[in-house]
């Protein structure tokens, strides 16, 4: 079902019900996982495998009803199909989420029953770390099943993807500013990076080559002198962030930063970062910044560059491989620019657009005997 529909579709339907949940997204299959001996409660959901196998992180999470890891559940998987879909690899969308608190219960023993549920599904979904779940538990998890990514470098696997997410922002970041000023050179541009950690500092060192003034801010004050000693950088308040005289906004750090509150406050012409879930709300803030002549690169298409390089670890990985990819994601960002234009729409609807695009047309080549 396309997006458009959804909205409509949604206030026809008892959503309280999880098959009408399904059914409203077009899920496949919502597997209920239960192991009373090790106190295992998941559920991984199976969104689309029109394109491949299912692939998304598992979520460790102290629900606070099934109702919420079930809503959770759905909406993530959905979102992993739009992400690699529109990334243009061959994978279908899907997502865990194992209730409990991590710090108390999660064991060797409920990661490796988890492991055998997964193994189960036969490699119809493959799983990879999220919030609350580190490549050592995957290595835990790898004891019961292949279908697992995210494995450290030793053992075969891609190890950290942050270079390759910050190859694939700062090809976003280029599209954008060819879109808005009709030159990608980033030389002189004013850019606000939120956020230092493994992505924004990567992206940092990118910018910083092609001569972006640069201006930074982290919570963490250790974070802020690492990147002072390595480039030429001015560091904002936390007061100043928003309201900086830029051209770019990077947010690298957390989601829902684009909200009414910093839309007031923000001077730059272009958003596009790393961060998941940058609008706050997507109906309201995809038209709000459409409002302020601000252009918004949308996040899961210029973040892809951590489903990539999972997706160049199933096939023997190679990290040249998997950044050459993620290049790509500078011709995906202006195709969904010029969707965008064409169709009139906020371009993360346009993004949505191109997404249904390749799964519907592909899926159509792949039932050809
Ligand atoms: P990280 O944890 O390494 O870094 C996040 C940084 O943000 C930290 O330095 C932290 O101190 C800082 N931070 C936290 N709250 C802040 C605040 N209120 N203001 C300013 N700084 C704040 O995470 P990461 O791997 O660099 O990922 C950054 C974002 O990109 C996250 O939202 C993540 O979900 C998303 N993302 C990352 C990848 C990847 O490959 N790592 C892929 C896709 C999406």
């Amino acid at each position: 079902m396309s997006s458009a529909n959804i909205a409509s579709e949604k206030k026809n339907k008892d959503t309280s019900n999880v098959i009408n949940q399904m059914s409203l997204f077009n899920h496949e299959q919502l597997v209920f996982c239960n192991d009373n001996n090790v106190g295992l409660k998941a559920i991984i959901a199976i969104h689309s495998t029109a394109l491949g196998p299912a692939l998304g992180g598992t979520r460790m999470w102290n629900y606070v009803s099934e109702q919420e890891a079930v809503t959770d559940v759905l909406r993530l998987s959905r979102g992993m199909t739009y992400k690699s879909a529109v990334a243009g690899i061959n994978l279908g969308g899907g997502k865990a989420v194992i209730i409990g608190d991590p710090k108390k219960t999660k064991t060797e023993a409920l990661l490796r029953s988890y492991g055998k549920f997964i193994n189960n599904l036969g490699g119809k979904y493959i799983t990879a770390e999220d919030v609350a779940m580190n490549s050592k538990d995957m290595e835990i998890i790898h004891a019961e099943t292949k279908y697992v990514t995210g494995l450290p470098e030793s053992m075969g696997g891609s190890g950290d993807p942050s270079p390759v997410t910050a190859m694939g922002v700062w090809m976003g970041i280029k599209a954008s500013s060819k879109e808005v000023y009709g030159n990608s050179s980033l030389s002189g541009k004013k850019v606000i990076v939120q956020g230092l950690g493994n992505v924004g500092k990567h992206l940092i060192d990118l910018l910083a080559k092609e001569n972006a003034q640069l201006f930074v801010y982290d919570i963490d004050s250790e974070k802020l002198k690492e990147v002072s000693k390595k480039h030429r950088v001015t560091v904002l308040s936390e007061g100043e962030l928003y309201s900086a005289d830029a051209d770019i906004y990077a947010p690298c750090a957390l989601g829902a930063t684009v909200n009414s509150n910093t839309l007031e406050q923000l001077k730059v012409k272009i958003i596009c970062g790393s961060a998941n879930n940058q609008l706050a709300d997507e109906d309201i803030h995809g038209r709000m910044v459409e409002e302020k002549g601000i252009l918004y690169a949308p996040d899961f298409v210029v973040n892809a560059g951590g489903i990539i390089n999972v997706y160049y670890e199933l096939q023997g990985y190679n990290r040249e491989r998997a950044l050459t990819h993620a290049e790509r994601i500078y011709d995906t960002t202006t195709k969904i620019f010029e969707i965008a234009k064409q169709q009139k729409l906020p371009t993360y609807l346009a993004a949505n657009h191109l997404a249904e695009e390749r799964i519907n047309t592909i899926a159509k080549i792949k039932a050809r005997i």
